[in-house]
């Protein structure tokens, strides 16, 4: 077994401590990982929080995982020691499943295994994320970091928040021409700012933040609409192809679907705790406007966003922060004030 150094709460109401476990030797088509970075989403407060319901304690969280094989099973050709790797919301799943055979394993029709809060597959154990020093992981589920190597911290957040805005990016057809939204410049949004920018589209950010306002024109946006601004908002009626609704809180759709053109679409990746008012239907019938959802995106297009963001020079907007300072990120994270992700650097893990 391989020792590891992890962090964890044991209720709601913990704080995060030191928490020491074990993981598997790597099997015929494992791969073992050292951790170097891991980005800080804030799925993570809300299962480590219990504001999901559902959270199996101890918790580690942490899926976005950027750091370094130490060694593979006797089956794995894709990896080797020492290359940088990548690994998100996912550790396993079916693989037998249409959605699996799509590619689309988070939405696996016998359950995927999320990389924390499990269950595995064969005993239905809780699974350990990224608040850890080492990392087991079968092949499949192990992306490749084509970035340089000093790049790395920033990499972590496109595993969960690049992918996340990816991958209904790319399933809406984003592109030149098209007129993109996105709402909540938080660690999501900033992503879906960069994408939506790089793929083309004519983008407006949405906050309820002004002073978020300049950096969002630096992070690509053409526009910024401060959300609370009812005439901000007016003059952009009946405008948007595509709105990425990213807000981790509930608030009224309507005035967002009021905005959409016909056939226009608002997608939700937003979590909240507690639910949105319900929209009017009306916004829906009278332009065919569609309300739809996402949920993270497959190993494939992970690798797909990945090497695009390689290609284009894309990471994330990071404050790099240690181990011991992570319920005062939380902290900082409910009063929306990263800029645009935290990353613990592991190498802090072990002081405690
Ligand atoms: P985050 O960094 O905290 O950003 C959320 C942003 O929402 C904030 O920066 C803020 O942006 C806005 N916001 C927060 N509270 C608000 C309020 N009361 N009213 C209006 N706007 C508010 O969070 P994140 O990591 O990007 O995650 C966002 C949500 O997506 C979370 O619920 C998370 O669990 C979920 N998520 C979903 C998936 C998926 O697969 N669907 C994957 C990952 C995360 P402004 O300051 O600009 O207003
Ligand atoms: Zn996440």
């Amino acid at each position: 077994m391989i020792a590891t150094n992890g962090y964890a709460v044991d209720s709601p109401e913990d704080r995060f401590h030191p928490f020491r476990f074990e993981r598997r030797e790597p099997a015929a088509n494992d791969v073992a990982i050292a951790i170097l970075y891991c980005g800080v989403c804030h799925s993570d407060l809300h299962t480590a929080r219990g504001e999901w319901g559902g959270t199996r304690y101890p918790c580690v969280p942490g899926h976005e995982i950027v750091g370094e094989v130490t060694a593979v099973g006797e089956s794995v050709t894709r990896f080797a020691p020492g290359e940088l790797v990548g690994v998100g919301c996912m550790v396993d799943s079916c693989q037998r499943c249409g959605a699996c055979a799509e590619g689309l394993e988070q939405y696996c029709e016998n359950g995927m295994t999320g990389t924390y809060n499990g269950p595995t597959q064969d005993t239905g154990d809780n699974t350990y994320g990224g608040y850890s020093d080492r990392i087991v992981v079968r092949e499949e589920f192990v992306c490749k970091v084509r970035h340089d190597r000093e790049q790395l911290a920033a990499v972590g957040p496109l595993l969960c928040a690049g992918i996340t805005t990816w991958s209904p990016l790319r399933h809406w057809n984003v592109g030149p021409g098209k007129k993109v939204g996105v709402a909540g410049i938080g660690g999501l949004g900033h992503m879906g700012i960069k994408l939506a920018r790089a793929l083309g589209a004519h983008v407006v950010a949405f906050t309820t933040s002004p002073g978020k306002k300049d950096d969002a024109l630096a992070l690509g946006a053409h526009e910024v609409v401060v959300s609370r601004e009812k005439g901000e908002m007016k003059a952009h009626a009946s405008s948007f192809d595509l709105i990425l609704n990213t807000v981790a809180a509930p608030h009224n759709l309507d005035s967002y679907l009021a905005l959409l053109k016909r056939d226009g679409a608002m997608v939700m990746v937003g979590v909240p705790a507690e639910p949105h008012p319900s929209p009017a239907v009306v916004h829906l019938i009278m332009k065919r406007r569609t309300l739809a959802g996402s949920l993270i995106g497959g190993i494939p297009e992970t690798q797909e966003m990945l090497d695009f963001c390689a290609e284009h020079g894309i990471v994330a907007d990071i404050e790099m922060i240690a181990m011991r300072d992570i319920d005062a990120a939380y902290d900082r994270m409910l009063k929306s004030d990263v800029k645009y992700r935290f990353v613990i650097d592991m190498a802090t893990i072990a002081e405690g």
